[in-house]
């Protein structure tokens, strides 16, 4: 070696590329080293703990122009390139390109969310003569399980649930091949080294013989099975047997809740439903999303009262050969109510007949992602599987050296960390007032912090003092931060569009509960603010809440509350709310007079609800949050522009909302025997004009043209694409989440970005 070093240097030209983003285990190196192979460059490329390093160098004139173009066009599917810098450096005369040894860092790693299965290994599992034919485990770099079997990173074998797999020396040679579609793949598997499925009879607990086709046979045969996917259990059975839907209704303990359904292809889906060039991208992406489809023929019980089915495409090896017998099945999360899902075979057997299970451990849930499409983009109900951990970029005026966590709000939490410019968020975590979602809770944010390591000197929370996460906060011993629940919404879709700091927005956050900084219920809100601090402008005129959590099941009451807010103590005769019975709606009138149990809130989800019911198309209970709303959406007519009356009173800010007027005419017109449909059409039209009204009188003011549309409400496509449409037509430049739900699960997003204002 001596010898080499003391020969004059030859010359040559060299770099030193950086690779900055998702570029780990997601066949980045090998990529490197094939084109370094085309290119006839010597040199090598590294995980280091930003991304990648790569070192080129050739003895030729060059300025590696068109070696990193490719880099930038070419890279594996799965990977996101952040950044990519380079600079020239010194010629070491090197003999071959290597990929060298991870290297262990302090810096931001990132993973890539778990993908379903791609077309080449799907290609080898239905080729008889390929060794891995018909095996459910097969993956390769550009597909397959990552953030639910990673305990820690780097991102190696030995630290995922594939660790007490060995492999065989047919694998290991893939593995080893650097020109492989497999090298380095960590959850490498053949049918003769990797994890195996089992069919159990779940109440004998008997291993029985066969597997996936037998499973099949079974769904076909009216049994439910639960089947283990990538982040947890489905249930699954027969969507054409009317006995067995409501055998797993009833395991489910959820009578009318929408039941999502995994169909072969999209032929199958299109039976069923309409299917639009952007909803078909989505639902056959790499990340396989359940995406919300308008119905075209309905299938009995699926999803009773509403006027979408949720459909997925099977995104495990697993999945496409139990749907080789049978085109579509209901596959619904494995949970017992009011838990996340479950991930281990304990437990289980007492929710379905068989049980289709495997030996690789899940390590981390997660459930579906759930979206629909608005605009062609897509408007998230869940996020989770496919799309967690992608690490979103803050814009560059927030970019702090301290790193954060953030723990969101309560129902439908998700738990948010910072690092080095970037935050991930978790999967959606559940309503945290359950026990076994706080644990859940607790588990994510350990697995994230551990992932990232993060280790924080702030952490944020929502300003509800009673609240799970703002005690959690507390205990933390760090410095604590709360935010108010209705600006954490604003600031969401802000850090998400790269929106710099300084920038005044008008926040429309329509949802159906925060805690108000005057101590009051939340959600009707229009507020003027940037990353620093918000400023009430306007919000829905206080109602009374009459019984607190319990009239947030039961639309009557709040019917009643807006009725006597609209009429005083004479209320006029509603048919819808004949079923109720005297006493009880007298009950509620007197506690809404002595002002007792009647919290005042300013709710857009409430009013909802009212008017669902006094329209005739709400439950008397409902079963699952915003149902009636959600009923009320799909009772609504296409193309109708009329809108009901409203006013907005008060001399200066906050503005007040008053809605007393709206449900004036829409009594009027229930007397004149006007149909749901004409009426539902009218008020979703009415929330629009409010919109406009407020944004025009905003934009006056204060010359603010930016408008974000945010909170759970928006989740009702009719009323986020009119409102849209609206206001664009009046050049307001319109805000949304597009990466994230606009429903509390991108709360923890917010207080993130807030927090990230507070520390610079
Ligand atoms: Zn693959
Ligand atoms: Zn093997
Ligand atoms: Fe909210």
């Amino acid at each position: 070696m001596r010898k080499k070093e003391k020969k004059s240097p030859k010359k040559g030209s060299a770099v030193d590329i950086m690779v900055f983003g998702v570029v780990q285990g997601v066949g980045f190196r090998p990529f490197i080293y094939r084109l370094a192979q085309k290119y006839h460059y010597k040199g090598w490329v590294q995980n280091k703990g930003f991304g990648v390093k790569i070192h080129l160098e050739t003895n030729k004139e060059t300025d590696f122009h068109s070696f990193i173009q490719e880099i930038k066009d070419h890279s594996p599917s799965l990977s996101q390139i952040e950044d990519l810098t380079f600079q020239p450096t010194s010629f070491q005369n090197l003999q071959e390109f290597q990929i060298k040894k991870s290297q262990d860092s302090e810096s931001f790693v990132f993973i890539s969310p778990d993908i379903s299965i791609c077309d080449h290994c799907y290609r080898e599992m239905i080729n008889p003569s390929d060794r891995r034919f018909h095996y459910p485990f097969i993956n390769c770099t550009d597909c397959g399980p990552r953030y639910t079997i990673v305990e820690s990173l780097p991102y190696d074998r030995p630290q995922t649930s594939m660790k007490n797999f060995t492999m065989c020396e047919q694998c290991r040679r893939e593995y080893q091949n650097p020109l492989d579609r497999r090298y380095h793949a960590q959850p490498i598997a053949c049918p003769r080294c990797g994890p195996q499925v089992k069919l159990i009879k779940s109440k004998e607990e008997t291993d029985i013989s066969g597997g996936i086709q037998e499973a099949a046979d079974l769904i076909n045969q009216g049994k439910i099975l639960a089947v283990k996917g990538l982040g947890g259990f489905h249930l699954v059975c027969s969507p054409f047997l009317p006995r067995t839907l409501s055998r797993l209704r009833k395991i489910k303990q959820r009578r009318t809740k929408p039941l999502a359904l995994m169909a072969r292809d999209t032929d199958t889906v299109r039976q069923y439903a309409y299917l639009s060039s952007s909803e078909e991208e989505l639902l056959c992406s790499p990340r396989r999303p359940i995406v919300l489809l308008n119905k075209k023929k309905d299938i009995e019980g699926i999803s009773p009262f509403l006027h979408e089915l949720g459909f997925m495409l099977p995104y495990t090896p697993l999945h496409y050969l139990l749907l080789q017998k049978t085109a579509l099945i209901v596959a619904t999360s494995s949970n017992k109510k009011d838990s996340p899902i479950m991930k281990d075979e304990e437990g289980i057997e007492k929710l379905c007949d068989y049980i289709l299970t495997h030996n690789r451990p899940i390590h981390m849930r997660a459930d579906d992602s759930v979206l629909k499409v608005v605009e062609k983009s897509p408007l998230f109900l869940r996020r989770a599987r496919g799309y967690v951990p992608f690490p979103q970029k803050v814009p560059p005026g927030l970019k702090s050296s301290s790193q954060i966590i953030a723990l969101g709000g309560e129902l439908k939490d998700t738990v948010s960390v910072y690092k080095n410019g970037y935050v991930v968020t978790s999967q959606f975590l559940g309503d945290l007032d359950e026990y076994p979602n706080l644990r859940y809770f607790e588990e994510t944010l350990h697995h994230l912090t551990h992932l990232f390591e993060v280790k924080p000197e702030l952490v944020v929370s929502d300003l509800h003092p009673n609240f799970h996460t703002t005690r959690y906060a507390q205990k933390m011993g760090i410095p604590h931060l709360q935010v108010q629940h209705h600006f954490a919404h604003i600031l969401a879709p802000l850090l998400e569009h790269q929106i710099p700091p300084g920038t005044k927005v008008l926040g429309v956050a329509l949802d159906g509960y925060g805690y108000g900084a005057d101590g009051h219920g939340w959600g009707g809100e229009f507020l003027i603010g940037d990353y620093s601090s918000y400023q009430r402008f306007a919000h829905f005129r206080y109602v009374p809440l009459p019984g607190g959590d319990a009239a947030s099941k039961q639309p009557w009451r709040m019917a009643l509350s807006y009725l006597r807010d609209s009429f005083g103590p004479s209320l006029p005769e509603v048919n819808s709310l004949e079923k109720i019975s005297p006493n009880k709606r007298k009950g509620i009138l007197t506690m809404m007079e002595k002002k007792l149990r009647s919290p005042l809130i300013s709710s857009c989800g409430r009013l909802f609800d009212a008017v669902a019911f006094l329209a005739g198309v709400s439950p008397d209970e409902m079963e699952f949050e915003a149902e009636a709303p959600m009923r009320l959406e799909a009772a609504a007519a296409e193309n109708l522009q009329d809108f009901y009356p409203f006013s907005v009173e008060g001399e200066g800010r906050p503005f007040q909302i008053s809605f007393s007027q709206t449900i004036q005419s829409l009594v009027q017109d229930l007397h004149e025997n006007r149909s749901p449909s004409l009426i539902s059409a009218k008020f979703h039209n009415t929330l629009s004009q409010v919109i406009l009204t407020i944004a025009e009188k905003v934009r006056k003011e204060q010359n603010i043209q930016t408008v974000v549309l945010i909170g759970g409400v928006f989740l009702n496509k009719r009323l986020l694409h009119t409102t849209q449409n609206l206001l664009q037509k009046k050049d307001f430049h319109i805000l949304r989440p597009v990466l994230y739900s606009p429903n509390d699960e991108s709360i923890s997003l917010g207080q993130i970005a807030h927090g990230l204002n507070y520390l610079t």
